[in-house]
């Protein structure tokens, strides 16, 4: 395992290089496209059928990135050539493999891969340390002269940039996370406390009811933007844990409808079939509903909403309906993306949170959510849920 053609692949310094490599969360991470087009330039300019980008930890070789290999993803750390690139900062070159003591019987030479020319680029830290490889592969025999070796040294460095930009912003993102991960778990008993005391208020001062109202809307207002901010920090490392219980429809709509009265001053128009029993976390369930109607008072204040009903075979199938401005075809996709929000400069407020904490629920338990719109003629929010059996 540790040597090709009698060669020992394993550096002196391997722990270290491993632990370098590991800091860059790299190996085994998904196919992104700056990577594939680092390849996809490299079979350009050096008109070459295969080129590939790997990193080698202990015993894997990672395929990050391959133009001509059929989507390989990884081999055995001794299987390919790159473990033996690694082991010099220069580039290392086989003209003609069939020729090349070391590689002539190799199964990639004899085999039906039958490579000939292999040209590898180290991918080198920039405290020095070799992680990866840049390759260039022919089936025919090759040369490669300075100013092209010096080329493919350079797009190898490329390599390196782009891995520490990638880096960066993974940092970026953990450390965004962490903040709002903090900030709103400690803005959460400070909000509880100020509702309690806006209420006490209201009751030892009735003349300042109107404005007492109006700190404790603020305060829900926060309260759910703060709530949404904890619960998408949790779904980002875990998944909820459900409560489920069985329950009868009917109730959670008349908990809906409560709720819109109370908030919306308005009426929840039900349709459909509410006597069904579900199993499911009543709490999340409702939390998903009332954001959809919510969601439709701000976004269509004007329109009637629905909530209707329909039973399908395991299933319920619930619909919020408006006829507010509706959401463009082009943008419908997105719309469940966390953060993302159609108008964020427009009048109404948010976080562009709840649809995604929605579709997040609504998967744990096993159904389906979508939205279906025509720009200027509403909106239908639809979720499946699986009925109690
Ligand atoms: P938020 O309301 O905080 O922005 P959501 O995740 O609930 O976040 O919604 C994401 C986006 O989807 C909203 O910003 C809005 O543009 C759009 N949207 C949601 N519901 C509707 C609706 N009923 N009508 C039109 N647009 C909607």
């Amino acid at each position: 395992m540790d040597t090709i053609g009698g060669i020992n692949i394993i550096p002196e310094n391997d722990p270290e290089r491993i632990a370098a490599l590991e800091r860059y969360q790299i190996a085994g991470s998904q196919k992104e496209t700056a990577f594939d087009s680092i390849c996809r330039l490299a079979c350009e300019l050096f008109s070459v059928p295969i080129s590939h980008i790997s990193f080698l930890d202990a015993d894997t070789e990672y395929v990050k990135a391959e133009v001509g290999m059929d989507g390989l993803e990884r081999i055995g750390r001794a299987e390919g050539f790159c473990a033996l690139a690694i082991l010099q900062p220069e580039v290392m070159l086989i003209e003609d493999a069939s020729e090349n003591p070391v590689f002539a019987n190799h199964p990639y030479v004899s085999g039906e891969t039958m490579i000939r020319f292999y040209a590898a680029a180290p991918v080198i830290t920039p405290d020095g340390f070799i992680i990866g490889t840049l390759c260039l592969i022919d089936r025919t025999p090759r040369k490669l002269n300075d100013k092209e070796r010096e080329l493919l040294q350079h797009l190898a460095r490329v390599v390196m940039e782009q891995t520490e930009l990638r880096n960066d912003n993974i940092n970026l993102v953990e450390q965004r996370d962490r903040f709002i991960e903090i900030a709103s778990h400690e803005m959460r008993t400070p909000l509880t406390a100020l509702k309690a005391s806006a209420q006490i208020l209201g009751k030892k001062y009735p003349e300042g009811t109107g404005m007492v109202a109006q700190i404790d809307k603020s305060v829900q207002k926060l309260s759910g933007m703060v709530n949404d901010m904890f619960d998408t920090m949790r779904l980002t490392k875990t998944s909820f844990d459900l409560n489920r219980t069985s329950f009868i429809l009917e109730s959670l709509i008349k908990d809906c409808r409560d709720h819109i009265r109370l908030v919306g001053k308005k009426e929840l128009i039900i349709e459909g079939d509410n006597q069904i029993k579900l199993s499911a976390d009543r709490e999340k369930v409702e939390r998903v509903l009332i954001n959809l109607i919510q969601n439709a008072l701000k976004y269509a204040p004007s329109s009637p909403i629905i909530l209707q009903t329909e039973t399908l075979p395991g299933y319920v199938k619930l619909s919020t309906i408006d006829e507010g401005p509706g959401i463009p075809a082009d943008k419908l996709p997105l719309i469940f993306r966390r953060y993302y929000r159609l108008d964020p400069k427009g009048i109404q407020t948010g976080l562009g949170l709840g649809l995604y904490i929605a579709a997040e629920i609504v998967k744990q338990h096993g159904g389906e959510i979508g939205v279906i719109s025509e720009f200027r003629q509403g909106c239908i929010f639809w979720l499946t849920l699986p009925v109690a059996v």
